[in-house]
């Protein structure tokens, strides 16, 4: 299905600002600009869901989620951002593995079963983009995920 990508992840956090009980922000930093992806709705909208919802799950009280998107040679790059206790260095890319929790008390506390980014990565790869994590402990996590896009839909058909 070609979707414009703003709408698309505009309503999938509309979703959740609305049913969220935490005292989080979401600030969206997204261009104005219409990109088309060629996507499955319900997947693309099973992993946004997943990086959100760990993003709530770690956030501190008064902590603020970021939502942005930039573009390049037809690809998208969305980030995720929040301020949370962050991941390890080590971990960056154990956390898409399957089942693959950073720590036995954090898996404890926060509930889940450690498979939301391991079938984020088979799904993006899947749409021919990638998803990477960077971090800094103490301070916050950014999930990155690229799509290939297009600038306009009229571009199609020319
Ligand atoms: P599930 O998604 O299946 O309910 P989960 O959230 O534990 O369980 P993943 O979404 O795959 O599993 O995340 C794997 C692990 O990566 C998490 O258990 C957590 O340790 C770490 N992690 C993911 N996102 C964040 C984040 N935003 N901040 C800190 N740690 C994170
Ligand atoms: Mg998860």
């Amino acid at each position: 299905e070609l979707v414009e990508f703003n709408k698309f992840l505009n309503r999938i956090i509309d979703r959740f600002e609305m049913s969220k009980s935490q005292n989080v922000t979401f600030v969206r930093l997204l261009p104005k600009t219409s990109y088309f992806v060629e996507i499955d709705t319900d997947k693309l909208t099973q992993v946004i869901d997943n990086i959100i919802s760990n993003a709530l799950k770690y956030s501190p009280d008064g902590g603020n989620i970021r939502f942005g998107f930039t573009s390049n040679d037809n690809m998208l790059t969305v980030m995720i951002s929040d301020d949370g206790m962050g991941i390890p260095k080590e971990n960056l890319t154990r956390i898409f593995e399957r089942f693959y929790r950073v720590d036995r008390a954090r898996a404890r506390s926060m509930g889940g079963t450690g498979l939301g980014l391991a079938i984020a990565k088979d799904m993006i790869a899947a749409h021919g983009g990638k998803i990477w994590a960077e971090s800094e402990e103490g301070k916050g996590t950014t999930i990155f995920f690229t799509l290939p896009c297009e600038l306009n839909e009229e571009e199609e058909w020319e």
